[in-house]
């Protein structure tokens, strides 16, 4: 059987290597062991724009430069599915770097600082007396299930299917000469928050997608998000290549992070922003947290919810509701044109849909008031 890791991390994604750092910041000396099923570098399908929150996240990681050589990206503009598009300037920029060069830059990372990398595609899971059996033949103390939207993990501890799940397909299209120099999202009618966007990656391309929330009827196809895309930014898909879906497990219906030995993070823990679709942040964000309760006494599980809802708790109340507001296009254009009006709660809005912001009275008040004709 060989030697029992303190912590064994499924998925070295963001969540995952954020995991695998959050351990060793805790306990330097903590035998990690980071498993994915692919090798790095490897792509994932995103939108690949970065919230300055994550870079945070990381620095208090003890990891500096992973947006190195990629520009910062203020400018912002969004669209309502009718009227006036509002476009300003984030108080702090975010990035676009794309996720084959991201989460290869932290893999590289957590195993700089000790974290071993081995590839494996995890399939079982067992809790046996102090510690955790991985695929029969791996003995951890704890585990972090940080292997994404369609997370083993997930399911091997008990905590079911994702409750509400968005699809979005993603490609890299050359930038239109006129398009502005801004992350640009366009929303679309009908309830549920649908989107297309396009984030200038910086290198004379762009990434652009389509994404749309699931409901009972059936998931678009290929074809119908690339006709979303098309309907909402006409021309911005031309030329595009590498197109890729993949799911979203949204926040507004996550599970409940059990007690216990076996931690989630990020889209395992379905922390994806039910309002912009962001989730890096979320998951580096979760990931540290887990790692870090999951190397120190006590109970893992019942600590590592704790310091989640000490982090995030009210902010994901908040967007839980900020996703049904958006889900009525007439208050999200009222929500939009309050943030065009007001430069503070155009600020207030990027933390609500990038970082851990809320629904402020200014967005509140803005929005009701831009309900009221005259
Ligand atoms: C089209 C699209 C656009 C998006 N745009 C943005 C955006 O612009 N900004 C943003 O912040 N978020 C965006 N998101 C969300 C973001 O991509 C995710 O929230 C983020 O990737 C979550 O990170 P993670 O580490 O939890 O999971 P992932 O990044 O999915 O990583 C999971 C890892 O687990 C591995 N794995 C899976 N199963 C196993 C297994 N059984 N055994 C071993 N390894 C396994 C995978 O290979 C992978 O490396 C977008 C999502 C989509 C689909």
């Amino acid at each position: 059987m060989g030697r029992v890791w303190d912590l064994v991390v499924v998925g070295a994604g963001p969540a995952g290597s954020a995991a695998a750092l959050g351990a060793l910041t805790a306990r330097p000396r903590a035998r990690v062991l980071l498993l994915d099923r692919a090798d790095f570098p490897r792509d994932k399908p995103c939108g690949d724009g970065i919230a300055p929150h994550a870079l945070d996240v990381l620095a208090r990681l003890g990891v500096h430069g992973v947006v190195d050589g990629y520009r910062p990206v203020a400018g912002l503009r969004l669209a309502p599915p009718a009227g006036a598009p509002v476009a300003g300037r984030m108080a702090r920029p975010a990035h676009v770097v794309p996720r084959r060069v991201l989460d290869a830059r932290l893999v590289a990372a957590a195993t700089a600082r000790g974290a071993v990398l081995e590839r494996r595609r995890v399939r079982s899971l067992v809790r046996e007396v102090g510690r955790v059996l991985v695929d029969g033949e791996v003995a951890a103390r704890a585990v972090v299930g940080a292997d994404g939207a369609h997370s083993v993990v997930r399911r091997l501890v008990g905590a079911g299917e994702p409750g509400r799940v968005a699809l979005a397909l993603r490609g890299y299209a050359p930038v239109a000469a006129d398009a502005p120099d801004a992350q640009v999202i366009a929303f679309g009618p009908g309830a549920g928050p649908t989107y297309a966007w396009s984030f200038p990656v910086g290198d004379g391309r762009a990434n652009v997608g389509y994404g749309t929330v699931l409901g009972t009827g059936p998931a678009p196809t290929r074809q119908g998000l690339l006709d979303g895309l098309e309907r909402l930014l006409p021309g911005a898909g031309a030329g595009g290549r590498d197109w890729r879906a993949h799911h979203l497990p949204l926040s507004s219906h996550r599970p409940r992070q059990p007690d216990g030995p076996v931690l989630l993070a990020g889209d395992a823990l379905s922390l994806v922003n039910p309002v912009t679709g962001e989730g890096i942040y979320y998951a580096v964000l979760s990931g540290a947290l887990a790692g870090a309760a999951a190397v120190r006494p006590g109970d893992p599980g019942r600590a590592y919810r704790r310091s989640l809802d000490r982090a995030l708790g009210r902010h994901l109340r908040h967007t839980a509701l900020a996703a049904r507001i958006v889900a009525r296009p007439r208050l999200l254009a009222a929500g939009l044109a309050a943030s065009g009006r007001d430069g503070r709660a155009f600020d207030d809005l990027v933390e609500l849909g990038l970082g851990g912001g809320t629904l402020t009275p200014r967005v509140l008040g803005g929005t009701l008031r831009a309900l009221v004709p005259g």
